[in-house]
């Protein structure tokens, strides 16, 4: 992936996690980039938001020479409990080093911006507006987000809809005598429920429920809203303070309608977003990138070859996130009773399966490729690639 496209130029427009990650990626196969945020530093790293990595994004970290900036920001959990409140069936995935791990949103951005920085292929414009119209000669990677201008500029059409649901998030600290290296997923019949390890006690809840009771429950008072918390999670898991204010989110289905025209290409949530169920958003914006810096790395390419073949080769793993986060919503926020079976059914061929439960986990981290992979994660290392 190093230096053999030398030559060939970039612009870069969105320096969220994904636009800096890109730029980084491209910056190593020798390209000239550019990376331009109309935020300035303070508000990107003001995001109140932490992501649960994979294994895939770790492995990506680690090819470009990230991991061991950004390996002490994480939290590895070895143990992911998944709990449907409906039918009252549990399972539990364990790994021997990390089934994946918790990064808060500042210290990831606060070292990818500064590996930008430092690295002599990118040129950083924060707080700039980016170019005005995009050159044919140069390749343009779109990272802006949902709301992307330039997406829409393009022609390019977002489609899907709105969940009914919402996702409300807030940081709070865990009772002593719950296990600080465990994460949840409960599914509830309003929604799913995360609960992601910070380390120290302290933990991020991603709580998925209708957008009213949402609103409702960002107005409550911190011990109202803890009763109501401690309520909805699983009786291993108890909570005795909330540590910032809670916020909520609207979650979208949305897929952009082609990933990328003549010369440029959508990167990240520019092109898709999906429910945080089973936390494959940025997961899956990072095997953009990764697809991104695979392609980036042949010294024939050009730009617009580039883009064509990372449109063909990213659809699958898009449409297959997108429908199974979906269907996972779908099947579990209810209390159908002819869907009680099934889900009991499934959680309990998962408990007893293990082969079924590392089929599971590597779909979950690599996409419908993990479906193929008979062997293990690569262990992660602290040393520089
Ligand atoms: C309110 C909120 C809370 C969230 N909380 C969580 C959470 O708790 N856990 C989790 O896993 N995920 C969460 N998510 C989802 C997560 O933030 C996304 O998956 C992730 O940020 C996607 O990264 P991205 O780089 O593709 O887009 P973004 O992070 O949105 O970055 C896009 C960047 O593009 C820039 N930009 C916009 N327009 C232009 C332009 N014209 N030119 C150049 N740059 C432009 C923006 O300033 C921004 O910096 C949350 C999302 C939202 C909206």
């Amino acid at each position: 992936m190093n230096g053999s496209a030398a030559g060939q130029s970039a612009v870069v427009q969105g320096a969220g996690p994904t636009g800096s990650l890109a730029a980084l990626a491209l910056a190593r196969s020798g390209w000239q980039v550019k990376l331009h945020d109309p935020q300035d530093a303070d508000a990107l790293l003001g995001r109140r938001r932490a992501y649960a990595l994979t294994h895939s994004s770790c492995e990506l970290l680690q090819q470009l020479g990230l991991w061991r900036a950004v390996a002490p920001h994480c939290q590895p959990f070895d143990r992911l409990e998944l709990l449907d409140q409906g039918s009252r069936c549990r399972t539990a995935f364990t790994a021997p080093d990390a089934v994946g791990w918790i990064v808060e949103h500042k210290g990831l951005q606060q070292e990818l911006l500064a590996a930008c920085r430092q690295h002599p292929g990118v040129q950083l414009h924060l707080g700039e507006p980016g170019p005005e119209a995009a050159n044919d000669e140069q390749l343009t990677v779109i990272a802006e987000g949902g709301n992307s201008p330039s997406r829409d500029n393009l022609g390019i059409g977002f489609g899907g809809f709105r969940y009914r649901q919402g996702c409300l998030s807030a940081i709070v600290q865990l009772d002593h005598q719950c296990n600080p290296a465990t994460a949840w997923e409960v599914f509830r019949p309003e929604g799913p429920l995360a609960v992601l390890p910070l380390g120290k006690g302290k933990t991020q809840i991603v709580w998925s429920a209708p957008r009213q009771r949402c609103e409702q429950r960002i107005q409550l008072s911190a011990s109202a809203f803890l009763e109501q918390l401690n309520d909805a999670l699983p009786e291993e898991v108890t909570t005795t303070a909330l540590l910032d204010q809670p916020a909520w989110f609207p979650v979208d289905w949305r897929l952009a309608t082609r990933l990328g025209r003549g010369s440029t290409l959508l990167c990240g949530e520019s092109a898709h977003r999906c429910h945080p169920v089973g936390g494959q958003g940025l997961n899956l914006c990072w095997r953009d990138v990764a697809t991104l810096a695979r392609l980036a790395g042949d010294r024939r390419t050009t730009p617009r070859l580039l883009v064509r073949r990372y449109s063909q080769r990213r659809w699958l793993d898009l449409l297959g996130v997108l429908i199974a986060t979906d269907l996972l919503v779908r099947l579990f926020s209810n209390r159908h009773r002819l869907l009680l079976p099934l889900r009991r059914f499934g959680i309990s061929m998962l408990s007893c399966c293990s082969p079924l439960r590392r089929w599971s986990l590597n779909l979950a981290t690599y996409g419908p490729k993990g479906m193929l992979l008979t062997t293990g994660w690569q262990q992660p290392n602290n040393q520089p690639s």
